[in-house]
């Protein structure tokens, strides 16, 4: 297929514990985000910019998973089951965790992605990685360990495999919904 091999975009983007949000988010918050990188405690300016996150993220991704499920080949998605984030392992390293987490969904995306869209997800990606993994490292947790459960990357990818739009489209809202209600009450909770 002439789309762009899996590989090709892959590292490009960062950031995501995951990506589900859900239903009506949270209130639009003026987003500056922070450096990526940044370990500082998540506040609950964090929390209103976190509901703009996944608002934004919800207008992009599933489109763009709507078409990219019908320009997948069979071995690449044969290839994201082989790197499907694996919630039940705390040996791996939370680095390399978040990494590979992000490089699924890069790689989930790609086919279908521009330059731009990338461009436009990634800071989205980071900050929400960053609110998290600053919440999970005071608490002492693996990512892999996540409150609420594992998001449904899985789920989302088996969507891919009925190559119907629609499908993919909705399993790409309800990863996001899920992970942003997860996150919210995670962060509430912990506040
Ligand atoms: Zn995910």
């Amino acid at each position: 297929m002439s789309i762009p091999r899996l590989g090709v975009i892959s590292g490009v983007i960062s950031g995501v514990i995951s990506n589900e949000s859900g239903g009506p988010p949270w209130g639009p918050g003026d987003a500056t985000p922070a450096p990526p990188g940044s370990t500082k405690r998540p506040s609950r300016r964090d929390l209103a910019e976190l509901g703009g996150i996944f608002r934004m993220r919800r207008l992009i991704e599933p489109e763009l998973c709507a078409q990219a499920c019908t320009l997948h080949t069979d071995a690449d998605l044969d290839e994201l089951a082989a790197i499907t984030p694996d919630y039940h392992d705390t040996s791996v390293d939370p680095d390399e965790f978040y990494r590979a987490h992000r490089e699924f969904h890069v790689r989930l995306l790609a086919p279908a992605a521009t330059a731009w869209d990338l461009r436009v997800l990634r800071p989205l990606w980071q900050e929400t990685d960053r609110c998290v993994r600053a919440l999970l490292d005071q608490l002492g947790m693996h990512p892999a360990l996540i409150p609420g459960g594992a998001p449904p990357c899985s789920e989302l990818l088996d969507s891919f495999r009925t190559r119907d739009p629609e499908q993919a489209r909705v399993a790409s809202r309800r990863h996001l919904d899920l992970n942003a209600r997860r996150v919210r009450e995670f962060m509430t909770r912990s506040d």
